[in-house]
């Protein structure tokens, strides 16, 4: 099974795409995750994509394209993945296009209004080694790593991350809706409830 969850910054979609891919067995390809483990390990595409990351601006293109096309390709992938973050362009999604051909996927959307995205984002902690997000600082329960406020997390940053996903990624509903893959989910309410939606819609 494919399932791609696309929804503005701090939808939750991340959160959801942690629990499916647990629950169906399917790899987690989350391309920030991809982008910040490219950024501590100091490659030269941590390098490339870290000023875009900090000031909430989409990396280039071509850069996330060639990262999720090389992820994708790997034998885990086979018998199906759960894409977190990725297509977030029209120029994603066609590249997606191409990798996908006439494969069966979904593609999920998460809606919720301005003010819950800066609510949300705002109170968001995240591990530094094992990336599980949390609504508080501390240690992760986890792993007992330390929780951190990712720099594109601050409420000016957040503002224009919702900005960059309305120009640019939201005109995707659209591209998928036209194709019949788009499901609708409400994002707003607690993690359990969303998670029943999800599944009922998904029919999993
Ligand atoms: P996320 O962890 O999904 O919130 O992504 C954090 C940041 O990583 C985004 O604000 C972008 O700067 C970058 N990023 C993640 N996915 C993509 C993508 N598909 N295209 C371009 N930039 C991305």
């Amino acid at each position: 099974m494919i399932v791609i969850l696309m929804g503005p910054p701090g939808s939750g979609k991340g959160t959801q795409a942690v629990k499916l891919a647990d629950k169906l067995e399917l790899p987690h390809i989350a391309v920030g995750d991809m982008l910040r483990d490219a950024i501590a390990a100091q490659s030269e595409l941590g390098r490339k994509a870290e000023q875009y990351m900090n000031q909430g601006k989409l990396v280039p293109d071509q850069l996330t394209i060639d990262l999720v096309k090389e992820r994708l390709s790997n034998v885990d992938c086979e018998n199906g993945f759960i894409l977190d973050g990725f297509p977030r362009s029209k120029a994603q999604a066609e590249a997606l296009d191409e990798v996908l051909e006439d494969m069966e996927y979904s593609v999920v959307y998460f809606d919720i209004p301005l003010d819950e995205v800066v609510r949300r984002n705002s109170k968001r902690f995240s591990c530094r080694a094992c990336r599980t997000v949390y609504s508080r600082p501390g240690t992760c329960d986890k792993c007992g790593g330390e929780l951190y406020q990712r720099e594109d997390d601050k409420e000016d940053v957040i503002r224009s991350r919702y900005e960059v996903y309305v120009e640019n990624t939201k005109p995707l509903v659209d591209f998928y809706k036209d194709r019949e893959k788009l499901i609708e989910v409400n994002g707003v309410g607690e993690i359990e409830d969303i998670f029943g939606r999800l599944l009922e819609t998904l029919k999993v």
